[in-house]
């Protein structure tokens, strides 16, 4: 499916959830998060017709997010679903890790082809302040599982902050030394509380692991489905990647939409904009109907964000996103 900039659209971001067990000081308010009521949530029936539909369309890829997706009860039933979709080639998962050791049998059982674990700073101390509540040893033990069964592709995310020390990423970016995943480092986006935190760019992180870990070599094997960009260093078994959503836009190459947990098909992060698919789905609509406005909505999709733009005085994006990455599906 191509939309109107000829961008070849084969990826869709599915967030099964808004809700959360942790409160990251840069996606979550610590209190008083409105929480979407279970009815108004798509069930995994309908975001598996919804993938299926997605399908004749070309989405070859799903990616399960949300909030955090596996606080939602039987996730791995709809990996199975999913998984068993004739031309659905990959369903992986992004997780904040803290459940993930207890499912991941069952989610391995069901087909999962790869898991990214998201996970700021190995200090547990940090990592109780990022995240508010949450205890380290709990990702460190989901990551090991997920290593140790040897099927999955995993991969570190993390959202590198000014104000926790450099040291701390040097200390991630270790972990792709001896074993095999890669670490990603994402540039903080403006979007909800996003925009109260200053990130550190791919630029400077480049700069603080070349100067610990000596020159990077650039590496231009398919990692994903996404705009990371990966290089190596001399040593490492993984490889370390850069998603710099701030610094190099790469709107020119997009691939993706997204799914809300309510059923909104959403074309671009930094828009509200979307086709409301949860209403023709329970009003009865025939796959034909649902996925020829799927097909339109995703021709229509924005050329780019303006991120650069966000929360400026000169600000004069329409419809621009207000809500956190927990509720869009980050
Ligand atoms: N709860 C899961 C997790 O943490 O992986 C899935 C959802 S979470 C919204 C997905 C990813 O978005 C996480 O890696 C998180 O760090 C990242 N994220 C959240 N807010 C962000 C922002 N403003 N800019 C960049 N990344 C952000
Ligand atoms: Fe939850 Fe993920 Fe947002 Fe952290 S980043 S609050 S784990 S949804």
């Amino acid at each position: 499916m191509k939309d109107q900039f000829a961008r070849e659209i084969s990826y869709m971001r599915v967030s099964v959830t808004d809700r959360c067990n942790l409160r990251c000081v840069y996606c979550m308010p610590e209190e008083g998060v409105p929480c979407v009521s279970h009815s108004d949530i798509l069930s995994y029936d309908e975001i598996t017709r919804v993938c299926r539909i997605g399908s004749g369309l070309g989405i070859r890829k799903i990616k399960l997010t949300g909030g955090e997706p596996l606080v939602r009860r039987g996730l791995p039933g709809l990996v199975r679903m999913i998984k068993s979709l004739p031309d659905i080639d990959e369903v992986t998962l992004t997780t904040n890790g803290i459940l993930l050791k207890s499912q991941l049998d069952d989610l391995v059982a069901a087909g999962l082809d790869a898991v990214n674990i998201s996970m700021d700073t190995l200090d547990p101390e940090e990592y109780g302040r990022i995240t508010r509540t949450g205890t380290v040893q709990d990702v460190l033990d989901g990551l090991e599982a997920a290593l140790s069964c040897g099927k999955l592709k995993v991969k570190i995310n993390c959202v590198p902050l000014q104000n926790i020390p450099a040291e701390t990423y040097v200390r991630l970016a270790m972990l792709a030394k001896d074993r095999p995943l890669d670490v990603r480092f994402i540039e903080m986006m403006p979007i909800g509380l996003g925009s109260r935190f200053r990130g550190r760019s791919s630029g400077e992180l480049m700069a603080l692991l070349e100067d610990r870990f000596g020159k990077a070599e650039p590496d231009s094997a398919k990692h994903g489905n996404g705009p990371a960009v990966y290089c190596s260093f001399p040593e490492f078994s993984g490889k370390i990647g850069l998603i710099s959503a701030m610094t190099h836009q790469f709107c020119g190459t997009c691939n993706r939409v997204r799914l809300t947990s309510e059923g909104m098909l959403k074309l671009c992060l930094q828009y509200q904009t979307g086709v409301d698919i949860r209403a023709l789905l329970r009003s009865g609509a025939d796959d034909d109907r649902i996925r020829e406005t799927m097909r339109r909505a995703v021709y229509e999709k924005p050329a780019c964000h303006h991120f650069e733009r966000a929360g400026s005085a000169a600000e004069t994006i329409r419809e621009a996103e207000t809500r956190d990455m927990s509720q869009i599906g980050g």
